[in-house]
């Protein structure tokens, strides 16, 4: 059996977020100690670290539920578990649309001016107009 320190460390996920997880219901103690710690087993230390490489990969909490919700599922219910990565790959790439976006009014910015300072700076300015960004942020 582990104690809560000692998934800690196995894992890399942090005592406070273990306990969290366990408010979620995501995550169980198999017993507690005679001092009332929390102990695990083997299954439970296998749980955290799914958790923990979904977390990783961006799922939010509900989805890795859905996907604990699948241990021992079979057939047409595990199609959830696909449909939850595609999501995900569709989350990711808006993501990386928005940044792409942002990467591009930050190449405008940074090239606005030409550093002699005369009167202003048009990269100080430009921080301060969005009126000449081709979208929202
Ligand atoms: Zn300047
Ligand atoms: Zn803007």
């Amino acid at each position: 059996m582990l104690s809560i320190g000692e998934m800690s460390r196995r894992t890399g996920v942090k005592v406070p977020t273990i306990r969290f997880y366990e408010d979620k219901g995501l995550l169980q103690a198999t017993a507690r100690s005679d001092g009332n710690q929390r102990r695990y087993d083997q299954a439970a230390l296998h749980r955290l670290s799914f958790i923990r490489h979904a977390r990783d990969l961006g799922l939010p909490l509900d989805d890795i539920a859905a996907l604990i919700s699948l241990e021992g599922a079979d057939g047409a219910a595990l199609d959830r578990a696909h449909d939850i990565a595609r999501r995900q790959q569709a989350r990711l790439r808006q993501r990386i649309n928005s940044l792409q976006r942002l990467e591009q009014e930050l190449d405008r910015i940074a090239a606005a001016c030409d550093g002699h300072h005369e009167e202003s700076c048009a990269v100080l300015h430009a921080f301060g107009d969005h009126g000449p960004c081709a979208g929202q942020h």
